[in-house]
């Protein structure tokens, strides 16, 4: 029988909840119990991929070619859960099922209503969203208590606690204690109104995280405890971290939410919890032995979370090599317009990542330009690949008038193109490659190298594709293909193979990087610059300048 822990946030948005809610999922693991996580929006987009990064930061994609809110890459990188298109459910599909099914006539005459049909439409999602043999379903409700597009979401997984035996559904409701400077103290009043809200609609939390940064007094635990109707013990802190976000599973379990989850739910919480790896990375990452400097050079640099999965993976990377990674970030259109030269120099490696349209392209071809020629270690993914591919193209193989036919449809040497099978596709969403694909490793590259292995499954989401007519010139040019779709004959991989790290790749793997398995590519990438920051490089051979 599974068993469900909805967890809701309070106050004010980006709590963190998505965080907490991957915490409780890493906890429970420990603890050797199968875990599934699921997030319900309530905005009306019937999945992210159609939002705008500035505004809702990097569409995260799944193995199954579901995009999706960047919270499922939160509760990827920290638990082992299978995350897919199930694990997600906003108020536009849910709306839309039901709108469908009442177009169809399935609802035989009846008045279609929020309650009971969009609440139940709710509660089919969330059991959905328990794959088979599920011990503890986790379901993290976007937004905050008291907003009006959470209702629906609040009343049904009210209803679905009330069908269920007790000791089988669980309500953790996140909040902030705000530290207020003119008077020196945290105040609790918000935490109280906030579960006030939550109790008008029938749902009493049974743990309270409370976010904040100075520690909680036993007088405010107490007087929380008091006005929220919760146990004293079943408040529980989550101060603000010191050095990364990964330290919350452990500072959670200090606190006592493994104990008061394993209470609520009825499990066998006797054992002591083994957090091992865990505090090993938390050593790592707090204690570096180096630091280097990554650029990015990208078109929605000024917003963290646009290339959230990116910066995680570095990081990742970093861990592994006791590095500490400092970004640079850097408008890719400040680099088609100023100087590339002085915006790059001092750094040690550079990533360009994925991106759409126009705008940036050429202040990313100008960046990967300058590395290449000053062999800074370069990392190309999805359009950095393609930036990859035209650089090389319109510099070393002199291939004129060499683009991508996203950027000028008509161009003489369309190096990327669209594949005839997607000239008629109109639609934007849901409609790219999307999602993991088998991509054969090659013999003898580079990209052999760092995976070890000749078969992985990367993830995509794009719609252009390297142009085969061009990979001839290009390979006799010096760069080589490392990395098929044998399916479709697709080039994954670009690499200069005797270069220390020049890859570029079509696929997103900063998806799959995780703090505790870091991705080959991003490990390698950061142990390239780590070398490069101390000129140990062993220098691009000069053949593949002088062409
Ligand atoms: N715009 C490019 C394409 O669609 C790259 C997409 C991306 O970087 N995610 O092919």
């Amino acid at each position: 029988m599974t068993r469900f822990i909805f967890v809701t946030g309070g106050v004010v948005s980006s709590l963190g909840k998505g965080i907490t809610t991957a915490a409780i999922a890493v906890m429970l693991e420990k603890r050797g119990l199968k875990v599934s996580i699921q997030k319900l929006d309530p905005y009306i987009n019937v999945d992210p991929g159609t939002m705008s990064p500035f505004e809702h930061g990097e569409v995260y994609v799944t193995e199954d070619g579901y995009e999706a809110d960047l919270d499922l890459g939160h509760y990827e990188r920290f638990s082992q859960a299978s995350i897919g298109r199930h694990s997600n459910a906003t108020t536009g599909s849910i709306y839309l099922e039901v709108i469908r099914k009442e177009r169809a006539g399935d609802y035989l005459g009846q008045t279609v209503q929020v309650i009971p049909h969009i609440t139940d439409a709710i509660q089919t999602a969330i059991e959905r969203g328990a794959a088979a043999g599920t011990d503890v379903a986790i379901v993290e409700i976007g937004g905050t208590a008291g907003d009006i597009e959470s209702l629906p979401f609040l009343e049904a997984i009210r209803q679905f606690g009330l069908r269920r035996p007790k000791g089988q559904v669980m309500y953790v409701h996140l909040t902030l204690l705000p530290f207020l400077a003119a008077s020196g103290e945290m105040k609790t009043k918000p935490t109280q109104q906030s579960v006030g809200k939550l109790r008008e609609i029938g749902i009493q939390p049974d743990v309270l995280v409370c976010r904040c940064e100075q520690p909680m007094t036993e007088a405010m635990r107490n007087k929380i405890s008091l006005f929220c109707n919760v146990r004293p013990e079943d408040v529980i802190q989550e101060q603000d971290v010191e050095t990364t976000i990964y330290e919350v599973p452990l500072d959670l379990v200090r606190e006592g939410l493994d104990r008061a989850v394993m209470e609520h739910l009825q499990l066998d919480n006797s054992a002591p919890i083994d957090m091992t790896d865990w505090e090993d990375l938390r050593f790592r990452w707090a204690n570096p032995e180096h630091q280097i400097e990554i650029a990015v050079v990208g078109k929605y640099i000024q917003l963290h979370d646009a290339y959230k999965s990116i910066y995680e993976a570095l990081a990742h990377g970093g861990a592994r090599h006791r590095t500490k990674v400092n970004f640079r970030k850097i408008s890719a259109e400040d680099c088609a317009d100023g100087d590339v030269a002085s915006l790059l120099a001092g750094s040690h490696g550079l990533l360009v990542p994925g991106g759409f349209g126009e705008r940036g392209l050429e202040g990313k071809i100008r960046a990967i330009q300058w590395a290449r020629e000053n062999q800074v270690p370069t990392f190309g993914i999805c359009f950095g690949m393609q930036a990859m591919a035209l650089e090389f193209g319109r510099h070393v193989a002199h291939i004129h008038g060499a683009n991508t036919t996203e950027v000028d449809p008509d161009c003489a040497a369309p190096l990327i193109h669209l594949m005839d099978t997607q000239e008629s596709i109109d639609d934007k969403g849901g409609t790219m490659r999307l999602g993991a694909y088998a991509c054969r490793i090659l013999e003898n590259t580079r990209t052999a190298e760092i995976y070890g292995r000749d078969l992985v499954f990367e993830r995509h989401r794009h719609r252009w594709e390297f142009n085969n007519d061009f990979l001839p010139q290009l390979e006799d040019a010096g760069l080589k293909c490392a990395g098929i779709h044998e399916k479709g004959n697709l080039v994954e991989v670009l690499e200069i193979s005797d270069s220390p790290f020049f890859i570029g790749v079509q696929y997103h793997p900063e998806f799959k990087s995780k703090p505790l398995s870091p991705h080959p590519l991003f490990s390698a990438f950061i142990g390239a610059a780590l070398n490069f920051s101390r000129g140990t490089t062993a220098a691009v051979p000069s053949e593949v300048e002088a062409r």
